[in-house]
């Protein structure tokens, strides 16, 4: 690997003392910071770490943090790899990442689906992941169709390698720009931003997984990598038994996207699964906290297609505690808890809490979803029965959680 030029040096030196300092005092894990300080001294310093590494950027609504974990976790086979394991997906956080990781020749970045253009064009990455795009706390559709087409022409004309979710129309218009894409029948379960050509604005015909647009010619590609229930179907047409630990639907399909970014790095999946098969939470999610006998699994919900993600993995069998805020990174406005569909938590003993219980209660009430209201998550804990008990939170409902009970086991 080539030197770096002495004032990306020094600036990339200078972000990590100011990372470290950051986390001596107790105010996060630095990253952030580290990448902000560096950047300041050096704005081109994300381009010159990333120079002369194999890079592979994941992008999605859902599932970047936990993909980027998978692909990192494979290309480790390979060798040293930089990443942003904290969730950190914008620049100041990327060069965080290569920074602490100097001379490792490979690198996985989740990046914000907003900076996917840009993060492009600085780090000249040779692989590029997209998974699915849905409505956020702040986005509406409109505003996913704009953000495709800025894939689109950032995708356009160059050598890039992108591996993309064909089962989700606006992704694989996204994405088809590319000069090379390998596409993966990832499975999409939230359909409600989609029943529109991204291209010509007519219906889309669903045949099972399969879809076309009535009036033009966009229609499903066909895929090369296949995930069909609890396995991956290769190029080959070989079937791979999963067996990960991660639990769900979604994750399976994670699990396949990053079997397919390993192909592309040249490594084959009898070496790529087994090391996907070793990761068993991401950043606190899928874990358990435990109090006086009662287990809380944590599942991370931000948006409506999150939310269907973990009624998917949900134990049906189990009580379960939906716990909503609403401060800056949740979005203020929880207009969205409109657009799920609650009516399969019928039946099993529903607790609810957070800051915006009482939106959450409307909600259910009007879906006929009976539910006790608990005061805090610790309230609706100590009502639970001993034994298992699944909890549904969104961002910082889930950061507080993991907070005031430690660590996740
Ligand atoms: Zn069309």
């Amino acid at each position: 690997m080539t030197q770096l030029p002495l004032r990306a040096q020094l600036a990339s030196a200078l972000g990590r003392s100011a990372a470290t300092l950051s986390r001596m005092t107790g105010r996060g894990d630095g990253s952030v910071i580290g990448g902000r300080v560096g950047l300041l001294l050096e704005p081109d310093l994300l381009r010159q770490l990333a120079r002369d590494r194999k890079l592979a950027l994941v992008s999605a609504t859902n599932g970047k943090t936990t993909t980027t974990r998978l692909i990192t976790s494979a290309l480790l086979e390979l060798g040293e790899v930089a990443t942003n394991a904290f969730g950190a997906n914008m620049p100041a956080g990327h060069v965080s990442a290569l920074s602490q990781h100097k001379s490792a020749p490979y690198g996985v970045l989740e990046v914000d689906e907003k900076y996917l253009p840009e993060v492009l064009a600085t780090t000249g990455a040779g692989v590029v992941c997209l998974m699915n795009l849905s409505r956020d706390q702040m986005d509406r559709a409109a505003e996913i169709w704009l953000l495709a087409q800025k894939w689109r022409k950032a995708l356009s004309g160059k050598p890039t390698h992108v591996i993309a979710n064909c089962d989700d129309p606006l992704v694989t218009w996204g994405a088809s720009t590319a000069a090379k894409v390998t596409w993966v029948a990832g499975g999409q379960r939230w359909k409600e931003d989609s029943w529109c050509c991204p291209e010509c604005g007519g219906p889309l015909d669903r045949k099972d997984a399969d879809w076309a647009c009535r009036e033009c010619t966009f229609h499903r590609p066909e895929p090369q990598w296949v995930v069909d229930d609890d396995s991956a179907i290769d190029p080959r047409g070989q079937r791979w038994l999963l067996d990960i630990q991660l639990p769900g639907q979604a994750n399976r399909s994670n699990a396949v996207m990053a079997l397919a970014v390993a192909e592309a790095f040249g490594l084959p999946v009898d070496r790529a699964l087994p090391r996907l098969r070793e990761v068993t939470s991401v950043a606190g999610r899928y874990t358990t906290v435990e109090r006086e006998g009662r287990h809380a699994r944590l599942l991370l919900a931000k948006n409506p297609a999150g939310w269907l993600e973990a009624f998917d993995v949900a134990d049906p069998q189990l009580p379960i505690i939906l716990s909503v805020n609403a401060q800056g990174p949740d979005g203020r406005d929880t207009s969205w808890l409109w657009d799920v569909d609650y009516r399969i938590l019928r039946g099993r003993p529903v607790f609810v809490t957070g800051e915006r219980r009482l939106d959450l209660a409307l909600r259910l009430d009007v879906a006929d979803v009976p539910f006790t209201l608990c005061g805090t998550f610790s309230e609706a804990l100590a009502m639970q029965p001993p034994g298992r008990v699944d909890v549904i939170a969104n961002y910082t409902a889930f950061q507080q959680i993991r907070s005031e009970f430690g660590r996740a086991v």
